[in-house]
């Protein structure tokens, strides 16, 4: 899964803040190093990097000074807060946001260093840092936003907004602190305030519960089969591990299946046995629903609480609450997105299913299609079709020419920059490289990580996040990293990396310029501190150059001969990216469809049966296609009742509607060109969240996006009859 990394710690921590600016004098600055060295400060932490735009300098930072430079940093900014709130001065944009803007220097520092280091390069010293400070962490980020003196002074100047004399970019600061107290609760009366600390512990406690249903079930909810020949159509290798997760469980000579985490399981492709398949669909499908483990009663009492929460803070729905802070704004917005879609995505789905009720019919079986079959037949499906020798691929993709004339070369010809390599820096771990980004003009930009090869200690996926967000009022230039877990070739053998690795590569470098261009003056608004549905956007526009015919052409060669990609072969890997499309985005839309359907109860609503609820959610979408259930269901959706995506996890679609209709639009106007690199980094990545994203993505399309371009994108066919 591809993501970001600080999407996932600022939702944790809300506050972003940072630095006096510091003099810049070369006075100063000798004075500062005299006194440095004089004092010869133990932990690197307490002071800014001397690097290159505050680069971390890796080697002298050790795991022993995060705790204490995170205390030191709590304890710091809560002075400051104090401070703001101490001002007997007429509250002002100055005294109290830009002075919150400045505050926690040192933390924020930390923590950007730190929640790096944990997801990159972890170790057991890092993972003991990480639960002790969650709670601390949680605690210091509700002594601001629960501030009661901190909240009025901030609400006194919101009161008065129109009469200050505010920029655009001051604005949007203004509202987004403002309203980050009003959804934290600050606006309540105490017994309100104490009804959602009892809501949120108690929220808190079913979410774990949810949870740790799901994790015990990982163990207990397996199928064992006893014989092998029950297999049939398993690879050998398959089987073995079958046999040796069986043993390891205690049943030697069986075989067990695990249960992976969506409604979908992989395995369901290649098995034979029609009763086999319909025991792992069930075991997955049905899970949590019953037993010691069921997440039935937890799932209506989630949907309940966080109705009543919301209620509390005075919206209609959860829904309402969660996309109010979102581009789409409101509920309504997210269902006629799907709505729009639904039609065209419909026809591709019934003609899916034709086809593989055609090769279930042709195989000489008499049954109709169930949702245990879908992936089975799909795959004769596939392989009549396009019959793609994966290994075969990778040839053509070497890494360093994919990362080199591929995405960089794809960078230069849209924005003009380069990137240049500087071993001088320090990085955390060998396989790190880092370069320095520069403008057209010769002007350096940021300092770029690149960490794309798996290694122990490294969380799994892809990802993109910042050392040092970029921000005019600190003086601070962007430090990026990209992180992917490619396999990394034998000694002296090259890097050959899949086609989905090449685009995801593309993807990263995506967030990576969202981050690398930002122009903003405040830091809470910029580069990727976005809205979770416009976050994908830049990235998955960028993704889609790597199939651009002259993109591909120059850098899709064959490691050893040069020789480039066969049209054949190439056409063959565009063609089947859009296979069983139908499929996979149905069962992410109903996912999509019923995560907003339970966040939409009002408080009133009584405590839902489940099954009951999905089926009348889904029906009233159109989307109740018996074999092509949800993703996820409710008792084991983890996104929306776990509740980190709970009413948001439409936002992936989102984001890719704008991203397919803004790729769309450039193609019309002349593809890979200055002209639309400059007009797209001016209007989407330079602005950051420092104006409405609607407002951004209209400046530069000229028009709201529609979800034709995503149902090309994704080889769906877009006429209805
Ligand atoms: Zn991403």
């Amino acid at each position: 899964m591809k993501h970001l990394l600080a999407t996932a710690i600022s939702s944790a921590l809300l506050l972003t803040a940072c630095s006096e600016p510091q003099t810049t004098t070369t006075n100063t600055q000798t004075e500062q190093t005299a006194t440095a060295a004089q004092v010869q400060p133990a932990n690197p932490l307490f002071v800014k990097s001397a690097l290159q735009y505050e680069t971390p300098d890796f080697n002298a930072i050790k795991d022993e000074h995060f705790m204490p430079a995170f205390n030191k940093g709590m304890t710091e900014q809560m002075a400051e807060v104090q401070a703001i709130i101490n001002n007997s001065a007429k509250p002002d944009f100055s005294n109290t946001i830009v002075a919150l803007e400045k505050s926690g220097e040192l933390l924020t520092r930390t923590r950007s260093i730190f929640y790096n280091l944990a997801g990159s390069d972890s170790n057991p010293a890092r993972r003991e840092i990480q639960k002790e400070l969650a709670p601390k962490m949680a605690a210091h980020n509700d002594n601001i936003f629960l501030n009661k003196a901190l909240f009025e002074k901030v609400a006194a100047i919101h009161a008065e907004s129109d009469t200050l004399a505010l920029s655009a970019e001051e604005t949007r600061l203004l509202d987004v602190y403002y309203k980050r107290f009003v959804r934290a609760g600050a606006q309540l009366n105490e017994e309100q305030k104490q009804q959602i600390r009892d809501i949120n512990t108690k929220h808190s406690s079913l979410t774990t519960q949810f949870s740790q249903n799901l994790l015990a079930l990982t163990k207990s909810n397996v199928v064992l089969v006893a014989d092998k020949a029950q297999l049939e159509g398993l690879p050998a290798g398959q089987i073995e591990q079958l046999a040796n997760a069986a043993t390891e469980a205690g049943h030697p000579g069986q075989y067990l299946i695990k249960i992976t985490n969506t409604t979908r399981q992989p395995i369901l492709a290649a098995l034979k046995n029609r009763e086999l398949r319909e025991k792992v669909w069930r075991a997955s499908a049905e899970r949590a629903l019953s037993g010691e483990n069921s997440n039935r009663e937890i799932v209506a009492e989630l949907a309940q609480l966080r109705a009543q929460k919301a209620k509390l803070l005075g919206y209609d729905s959860w829904a309402a609450f969660g996309l109010e802070s979102q581009m789409a704004k409101k509920p309504e917005a997210v269902f006629d997105m799907f709505a729009s879609m639904i039609p065209a995505l419909m026809q591709n789905v019934n003609a899916e299913a034709a086809a593989i009720q055609a090769k279930i019919d042709a195989s000489g079986e008499q049954f109709k299609l169930q949702p245990w079959d879908w992936l089975f037949y799909a795959e004769q499906v596939r392989k009549d079709k396009y019959n793609l020798d994966e290994n075969a691929v990778k040839e053509y993709f070497e890494f360093n020419r994919v990362l080199e004339d591929g995405v960089f070369f794809t960078m230069n010809r849209l924005y003009g920059i380069t990137f240049k390599p500087r071993n001088d820096l320090p990085v955390y771990h060998p396989d790190v490289k880092a370069y320095e980004l520069f403008d057209a003009d010769g002007k350096s930009l940021a300092i770029f990580f690149a960490d794309y090869f798996a290694r122990e200690g490294k969380r799994g996926g892809a990802w993109m996040s910042s050392f040092v967000k970029q921000s005019g009022l600190k003086e601070q230039k962007p430090v990026v990293v990209n992180v992917m877990n490619i396999q990394k070739g034998a000694s002296g053998e090259p890097t050959l990396i899949s086609y989905d690795e090449a685009t995801t590569i593309f993807h990263e470098l995506g967030h990576g310029l969202h981050g690398m261009f930002s122009n903003v003056k405040y830091p809470t608004l910029s580069g990727t501190s976005v809205s979770r549905d416009f976050v994908e956007f830049p990235s998955t526009f960028e993704e889609d150059w790597a199939m651009y015919p002259e993109v591909i052409a120059n850098y899709a060669k064959h490691h050893e001969t040069g020789e480039p990609i066969p049209d054949e072969l190439l056409t063959k890997v565009i063609q089947s990216r859009s296979f069983n499309q139908g499929f996979d985005t149905l069962e992410y839309v109903a996912a999509a469809l019923l995560d907003m359907e339970w966040h939409s109860l009002p408080a009133d609503a009584p405590l839902q049966d489940i099954e009951k609820f999905e089926q009348q959610a889904l029906t009233k979408h159109g989307v109740n296609v018996p074999f092509i259930p949800p993703r996820y269901k409710s008792a084991f959706f983890s996104h929306s009742m776990g509740g980190g995506y709970s009413a948001g996890y439409y936002a992936y679609m989102w984001s890719e509607i704008l991203a397919a209709d803004a790729f769309a639009y450039v193609q019309e106007q002349g593809g890979l060109t200055r002209k639309m690199g400059d007009k797209y980094r001016k209007e989407i990545l330079e602005v950051g969240n420092s104006r409405d994203l609607m407002e951004s993505f209209k400046a530069f399309r000229g028009q709201e996006p529609d979800t034709s371009a995503l149902l090309k994108r994704r080889g769906l066919k877009a006429t209805v009859q």
